[in-house]
């Protein structure tokens, strides 16, 4: 036990794995290594912001599923309204976010975005379907980040 180092009236048993100061429940951060101290835990937090190129592997694949296969899968039904290209686009843009492990960031939303692009020139679907479903599929990676 030991005093904690940013409250000095209150014990501990729990130090950083990093810096071996005391922390207590009011400031520590837990992380998959172990508690950390409010410093070296906002260090692994933005680490996990940004995205690893296995995940950004994964939303690559999944995106491209999504987004060139929903478009091919459209296109053979042969019923194009611009409403399913909505749906399409935040379909692809929420894939392609939870296959990277839910990263909100501008690579990831390119991604679906350029899938959905992608998926709509191949099939022919129109600027303003391509314009729709890019859009959705950005809004769906970005939402609750603006
Ligand atoms: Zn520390
Ligand atoms: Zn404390």
């Amino acid at each position: 036990m030991g005093q904690c180092s940013y409250h000095p009236n209150v014990e501990t048993a729990i130090r950083c794995v990093e810096c071996d100061r005391f922390v207590c429940p009011k400031e520590w951060v837990e992380t998959p290594v172990g508690y950390k101290c409010p410093e070296h835990g906002r260090q692994t937090l933005s680490a996990r912001r940004t995205v690893k190129p296995r995940q950004f592997a994964f939303a690559l694949a999944a995106s491209a599923l999504v987004g060139i296969g929903g478009s091919f899968l459209i296109a053979s039904i042969g019923f194009r309204f611009w409403l399913i290209s909505l749906v399409l686009g935040l379909a692809t843009g929420e894939a392609a976010r939870r296959a990277s492990g839910g990263h909100r960031t501008g690579s990831i939303a390119a991604l679906a975005g350029f899938s959905v692009i992608a998926g709509s020139a191949l099939t022919g679907a129109g600027y303003l379907v391509m314009a729709l479903s890019a859009a959705a599929a950005v809004i769906s990676v970005m939402q609750n980040r603006w």
